[in-house]
């Protein structure tokens, strides 16, 4: 794979899919911006892991959802490295609970920490990467953004709104050579999903194609690709990685 850009900011970076993400793309020699909410040992332990298999990481805390924070973060990495190549906005959670019993708070909680730090980190990234005239930006949503899910109105609302956000911000930034895409993930094997039963995993996995939940390392892949330079006319696009799930 080949990367023109130097770094990269993943929020989320320290555990899961993000942890992941932040493997892979240092391996691909990228220096990584690993953010993190809440657990800096985690953080620091990955920084750690990749210094020692050679790649280059850093360390940086904010809560995603927060402006002040993002916008902080994001000039602290231009004024450290001098650009910002890349941009994979990965933070997220989910509030589960049928539409009935959802209070106004549970849908909007969602909405912050998944659609609205996301386009927070997108006009930021924009913002700077224009300046380059060069960047790549990908958006992990979800394939409950595609095809709903019961319980996950408020999921499936901030990951379906970070589709369509993707690609309005994919036609703002072409002139400027700056690609935004987007991924769809199915039923990966992280904690978030760990929460769920056997008996809801087994009935997923029974109408997956390929059978098995997905490993982090498969999205990581198809991240990786998407900043590279072999996706360089790839724009406004959704990746779905998911087993075959929903074609
Ligand atoms: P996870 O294991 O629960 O990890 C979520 C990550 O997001 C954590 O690192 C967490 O940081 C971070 N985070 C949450 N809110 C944040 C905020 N406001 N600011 C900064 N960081 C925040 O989840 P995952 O499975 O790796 O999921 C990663 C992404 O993939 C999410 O966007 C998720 O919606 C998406 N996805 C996952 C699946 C799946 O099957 N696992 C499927 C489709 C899409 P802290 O630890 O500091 O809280």
């Amino acid at each position: 794979m080949k990367f023109s850009g130097t770094n990269v900011l993943v929020t989320g970076g320290s555990r899961g899919i993000g942890a992941e993400i932040c493997k892979t793309l240092a391996d691909f020699g990228l220096k990584v911006w690993i953010n993190y909410r809440s657990k800096p040992e985690l953080a620091d332990a990955l920084k750690d892991e990749i210094e020692k298999n050679g790649g280059k990481a850093a360390v940086v805390k904010f809560d995603a959802s927060n402006e002040d924070e993002f916008i902080e973060a994001i000039n602290l990495i231009v004024q450290t490295d001098g650009e910002l190549g890349y941009l994979v906005n990965n933070a997220g959670i989910t509030n589960d609970k049928l539409a009935l019993r959802m209070k106004t708070e549970d849908f909007m909680s969602v909405i912050d920490a998944n659609l609205k730090s996301a386009f927070i980190g997108s006009r930021e990234a924009l913002k700077v990467m224009s300046k380059k005239r060069f960047g790549s930006v990908v958006n992990i949503a979800s394939i409950v953004g595609e095809m709903g899910n019961a319980g996950q109105t408020n999921y499936a609302a901030s990951k379906g709104g970070m589709i369509a956000m993707s690609k309005s911000f994919a036609k703002e930034g072409a002139s400027r050579n700056i690609r935004f895409n987007c991924i769809t993930p199915g039923f990966i094997q992280t904690e978030m999903t760990e929460v769920l039963s056997q008996d809801v995993k087994d009935a997923y996995v029974t109408n997956i194609p390929l059978k098995r939940l997905g490993d982090p390392k498969e999205v990581a892949n198809s991240v990786a690709f998407l900043l590279s330079d072999y996706a360089s006319y790839i724009t406004g696009d959704v990746l779905k990685v998911n087993g075959g799930l929903y074609m």
